[in-house]
């Protein structure tokens, strides 16, 4: 059996467990064996259409939010009933937490961030590095083998659907696998997209000068429907919020246009942005490696460039 651990909040599935699956699954069938899933707190509809045949429900009062530990030992226990050759999770912030901590408690090697898996008594796995600006071969041994699958990588596909076998358990939590644990949250502004969902995301950088610069970029955001991110500049020194970073410790889009306005274009942020179907750089330096890599570019002052470019939206806009 393969195990698919599934990401959900609120009954909403994480797109990038469907991405899991749909990779678990061909494993399962190069390998003759079922899949099966596991979720969290409550049960979620339509798995099936992805390859699984049982679905293991982990009911407890304290697993409604994001407990890493407690959510490995909900892991772990299904294993130790059902005996998977390979456990997989998206490799999100969350799927590599909850699966390192699985690692951790078993003893077994992990990989992260796997595209491709051929299986054998070891596996040959292909996997992201380095924030995806590399490919590496590598041997998964031992069993079970864990591993993450790189989001964005693999299209979710859906077969013909077959009933699912929903099986609750009450998982056995102690104290300690509670110690960390989701104990509220900020909404983002109501009416306003998230930057992983938006279509056209305006990033700043050290470029913007301040958090009151980003007023412009706002401007922009709100007349193109698209939400605002920033480098780990403008987040560490506080004129962003941390959700919003794009790059390699922050959030990785995909929009169909990302505006990159005073941002240098450091490899640790290529790798959250480079998703994007255009990338538009502003900047004052024809030779920072976001204008060298981007589809088009504005060499100048974003608090030039973004006024005018507002401008002319604004006149575009009420001329139609
Ligand atoms: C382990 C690790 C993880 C990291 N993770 C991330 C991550 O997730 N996301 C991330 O962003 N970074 C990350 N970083 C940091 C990354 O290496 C860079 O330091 C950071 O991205 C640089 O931010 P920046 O482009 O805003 O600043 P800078 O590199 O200082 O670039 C500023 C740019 O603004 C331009 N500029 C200046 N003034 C103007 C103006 N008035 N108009 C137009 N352009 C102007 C400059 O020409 C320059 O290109 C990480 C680093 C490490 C080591």
């Amino acid at each position: 059996m393969i195990l698919g651990f599934v990401e959900q909040d609120g009954g909403k599935v994480n797109p990038h467990s469907l991405e899991m699956l749909t990779l678990a699954r061909r494993l399962a069938g190069e390998t003759a064996v079922p899949l099966h899933a596991v979720v969290m707190g409550e049960a979620v509809d339509g798995l099936g259409a992805y390859g699984v045949s049982a679905l293991h429900i982990a009911q407890h009062p304290d697993l409604t939010d994001f407990a890493p530990a407690a959510w490995a030992e909900c892991v772990v226990q299904v294993m130790a009933v059902e005996r998977p050759t390979a456990v997989f999770a998206a490799g999100t912030e969350r799927g590599n937490e909850v699966m390192a901590y699985v690692a951790a408690k078993l003893g077994a090697a992990m990989a992260a961030n796997v595209t491709a898996v051929v299986p054998g008594d070891d596996y040959r796995i292909t996997r992201l590095r380095w924030g995806g600006s590399l490919l590496e071969e590598a041997w998964l041994k031992g069993t079970p083998k864990l591993m993450t699958v790189a989001p964005l990588v693999i299209q979710a596909t859906m077969v013909e659907s077959d009933e699912v076998e929903v099986r609750p358990f009450p998982p056995n939590l102690s104290a300690a696998d509670l110690r960390v644990m989701v104990n509220g949250r900020t909404q983002p502004e109501s009416g306003k997209v998230t930057l992983a969902d938006a279509r056209v995301v305006v990033s700043g950088g050290r470029g913007v000068g301040s958090a009151e610069g980003f007023a412009v970029l706002e401007e922009l955001a709100d007349l193109l429907g698209g939400a605002v991110g920033g480098s780990r500049v403008a987040t560490n020194l506080g004129w962003r919020p941390h959700a919003a970073q794009v790059g390699q410790t922050g959030t990785r889009v995909a929009p169909d246009l990302y505006i990159a306005c005073g941002i240098s274009g450091a490899i640790q942020h290529w790798v959250g942005c480079k998703g994007a179907k255009h990338i538009l750089a502003i900047n004052t330096d024809p030779d920072a490696p976001m204008v060298t890599k981007a589809d088009y570019a504005v060499i100048g002052d974003l608090h030039e460039v973004l006024p005018a470019l507002i401008a002319e939206l604004r006149q575009r806009i009420q001329s139609e």
